[in-house]
């Protein structure tokens, strides 16, 4: 091994009141006992000559390359070099795409497409990688226990959760949906899946499903007799690996860019914002060497960190409803780290992002001009960090913008906009093909617990 191993990370709440944490505690609890996030009091940044290395690897290299600089010390150098590979070796069946690519969309714009995973949205990235590292520490627990995950889901985070942890030993998953809520994709893609994943239909709303998941966190009893964890985005399993992506972006661009051009380029990426996380990551990625000159957080009519940025008043409120749904929050949850990140400092965080915010009709104006003009289609989440580029770039500047989601995703909104077909790709039309299987279940929280404690391993 030419480096040498970092150090271990330890892990510190947002909100100071609880002792610091190893990786392991971290990933396991999720949220601190003082219910603040997570944050690692340092990672080490990578050296100049592992960031050289990154150009023509492929997105698993260097996503190992850079798990082992923030991992390195805490889990063996095989046994991580195997997680990320299970993770992200694995090329779209159909297609033969790796999970992450990189596409010119005009001459200075590019987007990152991060929808090429199994249930095509970024998401796939953090829970696929979450899923790997959870079953390591159980397994180096060896008491041979099962750990029961429990998620509740509007739509999106479950499929991508499910499809995750589907297969990976001593893990069950539990996800629970709000009957007729979720549209027939988005319920295809965690109910067909069968063998470690159980998919719980709730009488109820999405906020029923997220209120019997945290009272299940809450019951003694239940505690006593099963090991219960969440895997929602404040994770830091999930949030950390989405470092990875920034640095496959800079890598890609290299490939792509003479070298006289990249020179003296300042990248800029642009990054459709709703609980914050992915930003959060991008910026972690800065602190630990990535090539960016600053970042743009893109807003839907949600636009609460928008609006701080502006005025320095973060004022949360309750989310609306827009076309760009998973952005579709009133008080974004990584805020936090974002403000223990520059140190509380409003002048600091604005020295690096700056913000955008997109009303329904403009994001379809962007979706239907950037297809007629540059023949590239953009899902409602992309639109928004594309139109910022496009407005808030400046000269010298090379923008990179993450494109969350497949616009197949939202086939009805986009096909009404553009006035065109958008063909599902074959991996959807599998799990429509799929049979549904759950379990029904009343909002009552004894139901809930009584069907855990039955079936529970
Ligand atoms: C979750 C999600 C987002 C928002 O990401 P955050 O990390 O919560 O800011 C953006 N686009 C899509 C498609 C998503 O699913």
């Amino acid at each position: 091994m030419k480096y040498t191993p970092p150090s271990r990370l330890k892990f510190y709440s947002t909100n100071g009141n609880a002792p610091a944490a190893s990786l392991e505690e971290a990933v396991v609890r999720g949220l601190a006992p003082d219910r603040g996030l997570y944050v690692p009091e340092s990672i080490a940044r990578l050296t100049p000559e592992t960031l050289a290395d990154l150009p023509h690897a492929a997105f698993h290299e260097i996503a190992a390359a850079v798990a082992f600089n923030v991992f390195g010390g805490d889990i063996p150098v095989r046994e991580l070099a195997q997680l990320v590979k299970e993770a992200y070796d694995c090329p779209d069946p159909f297609t033969g795409s790796p999970m992450v690519a990189l596409k010119p969309v005009t001459d200075r714009i590019y987007a990152l497409e991060l929808f090429h995973g199994p249930t095509l949205a970024f998401k796939d990235v953090g829970a696929r990688f979450m899923a790997r590292l959870l079953g390591y520490f159980i397994r180096k627990q060896g008491r041979g226990e099962c750990v029961n995950v429990l998620v509740a889901t509007s739509g999106d985070t479950g499929s991508a959760v499910a499809n995750g942890f589907l297969g990976v030993e001593g893990i069950r998953v539990h996800v629970l949906y709000p009957k007729g809520k979720v549209s027939e994709i988005q319920e295809k893609q965690f109910t067909t899946l069968g063998q470690n994943i159980v998919a719980l239909e709730i009488d109820g709303t999405f906020d029923d499903c997220q209120a019997l998941v945290k009272e299940a966190f809450m019951d003694e009893a239940l505690n006593r007799r099963l090991q219960l964890t969440s895997a929602n985005s404040i994770n830091v399993a999930r949030f950390l690996p989405q470092m990875f992506y920034y640095f496959d972006a800079w890598a890609r661009l290299t490939d792509a860019l003479p070298a006289a051009d990249l020179r003296g380029q300042q990248v800029v990426f642009s990054v459709p914002s709703g609980n914050l996380g992915n930003l959060t990551a991008g910026l972690y990625a800065k602190g630990m060497g990535l090539p960016a000159t600053r970042f743009i957080a893109a807003n839907n009519r949600n636009d609460v960190f928008f609006q701080y940025l502006r005025t320095g008043i973060y004022a949360p409120r309750p989310s609306e409803a827009t076309i760009a749904n998973a952005m579709d929050v009133g008080d974004p949850s990584n805020f936090a780290r974002i403000l223990d990140l520059y140190d509380n400092s409003h002048e600091k965080i604005c020295g690096d992002i700056s913000g955008a915010t997109f009303t329904d009709a403009q994001i379809a104006e962007t979706i239907r001009s950037t297809w007629q003009q540059h023949h590239y289609l953009l899902d409602p989440h992309g639109a928004c960090a594309y139109q910022a580029l496009v407005d808030g770039m400046r000269p010298g500047e090379t923008g990179i913008f993450l494109a969350t989601a497949h616009p197949a995703k939202f086939k009805e909104t986009v096909e009404q906009i553009i006035g065109a077909p958008v063909a599902i790709p074959d991996k959807l039309r599998e799990f429509m093909a799929g049979t549904r299987q759950c379990v029904p279940l009343s909002h009552r929280f004894d139901d809930f617990k009584d069907y855990l404690l039955r079936t529970c391993c």
